[in-house]
């Protein structure tokens, strides 16, 4: 690194080592040593500054009183975002044991991070912490060494890093199930030393033939990883010799050219074993991986796997996407992390062009680029949800029961909207109530098809027994009207006159009439047989109660309140529009007057109406805050507010607020009137 890369990093050191003055590791050692040991790991997979400098303050915000604010400061914002997302990785556990979930929890922790780096300080802390367990108690050993084994070593295989993928598996294994590591370990080390011997023997006759022909290169007699045996052994359920007792080489050339050559060379030295050369140069494997493959039959048949592959498709083979970020260190035009992933995953693709299968590559994609967010049902479960999914999707997600009866829901133990949209490892509880139904709203803000369709066919469900209810009350009062009722016309002459309305029964016939497709007064009269002239004299009124639900609604228009004096207009499919007398709208009523009913207002009606108000004030800072103030001291609640004019002496407010009735509206009126800025009010925003 340059002078001036180097400088941060050793501020880094020194802040660092001052922030954990005092705390130590279970080994007993200074705390510093562990972060460090991470920078270490990560300078020698060649990382860059930021990367080093944040690997040795990855601790400081959650072990230390260090804010993020602090790091920026002092490092800089991709210092401080790096620190900050291995500080939110840390405050995830893996506690559930299903299987399935392992794979959503490493795809929450991949969707979490939004710089690859992350995940890189992450695995190179684990793999310092896994190393340095020994003095931890067993329970804990255990627990850590399992999410290594389900969440660490896959996300490192994901990513092609193949040195900690290694380094993680062995470790798991060896605290996971320590008597197995124990056994394995022993057993490997009796037939090493007579192994070595051969290993020795063998690479002097390859090195020999290579002399020879003029070909350099290095041989690398290769040991097998405790886990790989293990799982091996495990899957093909075979004894340990027969996994063991073969020997494996690496030879490593300068160029592609050469390892051919090597290839030959060796198949001149040792009978190749039919089926099981692999030429992965040509094809490459899904994750990148290119080297040939050859088994011989050694001396003494004793089979030898060689790898043969250049320096380059080596380093890939061990840094997989940390391997492309050294290639492109110090080329300083491809700007972000997330970008250089990229970089790998199309890299990736291009060697794929062979037409192998491309699973492994879509994974990694969905993986570093996901249109998913993953969140936790209060019992620890894992719940994908797509991008900009609100707490209502959840609950639907959850269940359409859940959803249909959610009044509330709680993000991190916090009450929260139910608009608001969720985000990573959030944990979500939805509150539910008996009785309680979907807002016809939540469809404006719902992502999840499943939550539209669940909301859009329980209001269909409701407006079909609302209107039934209204088609019935607002036929009853019709035949009223004609000196008769529902149970005077009788089930023969009812029946009759489906069958003429091609009805199935009385219901649909109730619906029809309380959706407004069918008038009440002429089906009152067509049940009754009474002809169009016997107009009857005065018709009663249908009583409004304020809770029809969603047959009966309050035009914008007028805002009609209790008390107010209104009419009904019967608008197909809707039901019945509520407008005060006075309103504009109220012309129609000449042009169809058959469409128009009378309602009236129950005694008792207990509920919230909305309601406009106009005041001018006089044009000062504050006045709208102390209007507000005042509207909220009379018992109301505020929907909207705007400014409708503001001139230079006076300004003209336009409310949108709940009342109960025109008494409530008419104390609020008088409140805001007797203020002293205010000039004017009035209903109504004309
Ligand atoms: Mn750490």
């Amino acid at each position: 690194m340059s002078a001036e890369q180097i400088a941060p990093v050793a501020k880094a050191y020194e802040f660092g080592a001052l922030a954990h003055e005092g705390q130590t590791r279970m080994s007993g050692e200074p705390y510093i040593t562990h972060p460090v040991a991470v920078a270490q790991t990560l300078a020698n997979m060649h990382l860059d500054a930021q990367t080093i400098t944040a690997a040795i303050l990855h601790d400081v915000i959650e072990d230390t009183e260090t804010p993020v604010s602090e790091l920026e400061e002092l490092f800089g914002n991709e210092v401080a975002a790096l620190v900050d997302g291995v500080s939110k990785l840390d405050q995830m556990q893996f506690t559930n044991k299903a299987e399935a979930q392992a794979e959503s929890f490493r795809k929450m922790m991949l969707a979490m991070i939004e710089d690859i780096r992350v995940i890189l300080v992450k695995l190179a802390d684990r793999l310092h912490n896994m190393r340095t367990m020994e003095s931890m108690p067993r329970e804990k050993q255990a627990r850590i060494a399992r999410e290594t084994l389900e969440i660490y070593a896959p996300i490192a295989n994901r990513l092609g890093i193949n040195h900690m993928k290694v380094s993680l598996e062995d470790l798991g294994l060896r605290y996971l199930y320590p008597f197995r590591y124990r056994v394995l370990e022993r057993a490997l080390k009796r037939s090493k030393g007579s192994q070595r011997q051969i290993v020795k023997k063998i690479s002097e006759q390859i090195y020999q033939a290579m002399n020879g022909d003029n070909v350099s290169g290095e041989v690398i007699g290769r040991e097998k990883h405790l886990y790989s045996i293990y799982k091996k052994m495990a899957e093909k359920k075979r004894p340990l010799n027969d996994i063991v007792d073969v020997y494996g080489f690496r030879i490593i050339v300068a160029d592609v050219d050469t390892c051919y050559r090597i290839l030959g060379l060796v198949h001149g030295l040792f009978k190749p074993m039919p089926g099981r050369f692999k030429d992965y140069i040509a094809i490459p494997r899904l994750n990148g991986y290119q080297s040939l493959h050859t088994t011989l039959f050694g001396p003494k048949g004793l089979p030898l796997e060689v790898q043969i592959r250049t320096a380059e498709m080596d380093r890939v083979a061990e840094a997989g996407v940390a391997a492309h970020w050294q290639y492109k260190a110090e080329d300083k035009s491809t700007a972000t992390p997330q970008r250089r992933a990229r970089e790998w995953l199309s890299h990736l693709e291009e060697i794929q062009q062979s037409g192998s299968s491309e699973e492994f590559l879509e994974s990694v994609k969905v993986d570093l680029f996901p249109d998913k967010i993953y969140v936790f049902t209060p019992k620890g479960e894992i719940m994908p949800l797509p991008k900009g999914a609100t707490t209502v999707d959840f609950a639907y997600a959850v269940h359409t029961d859940v959803g249909n009866r959610c009044v509330a829901a709680k993000v991190d133990r916090n009450l929260v909207p139910l608009r608001t949209q969720l985000q990573n490892s959030q944990t979500v509880e939805i509150v539910t109530a008996r009785g309680a139904k979907p807002n016809p709203n939540w469809v404006s803000f719902v992502t999840t098809a499943k939550a539209r369709s669940a909301i859009r066919q329980y209001m269909k469900k409701m407006r079909g027994s609302e209107s039934i209810d209204l088609g019935k009350r607002l036929l009853d009062r019709s035949l009223k009207d004609l000196k008769s009722s529902l149970r005077k016309v009788g089930k023969v002459r009812m029946r009759a006159a489906l069958d003429e309305l091609h009805l199935e029964d009385n219901l649909q016939l109730f619906e029809q009439v309380g959706l407004g497709e069918r008038l009440a007064p002429l089906t009152a009269r067509y049940l009754l047989g009474v002809d169009e002239d016997g107009t009857p004299e005065a018709e009663a009124s249908l009583i409004i109660a304020g809770t029809e639900g969603m047959v009966v609604s309050y035009a914008r228009c007028c805002c009609p309140i209790p008390g107010d004096d209104v009419m009904g207009y019967l608008s197909a499919g809707r039901g019945v529009v509520i407008h005060r007398n006075t309103c504009g709208n109220l012309s129609n009523f000449r042009k169809q007057p058959e469409k128009w009913i009378n309602v009236s207002w129950q005694d008792d009606v207990d509920r919230d109406f909305s309601s406009q108000v106009q005041v001018e004030s006089i044009n000062r800072t504050g006045v709208l805050a102390e209007v507000a103030a005042t509207i909220a001291d009379s018992d109301s609640n505020i929907e909207q507010v705007s400014v409708q004019d503001r001139q230079d002496d006076s300004t003209i407010l336009n409310f949108l607020l709940q009342v109960k009735d025109r008494t409530h509206l008419a104390r609020i009126m008088r409140n805001v009137r007797n203020m002293k800025n205010v000039i004017r009010v009035s209903r109504d925003c004309a």
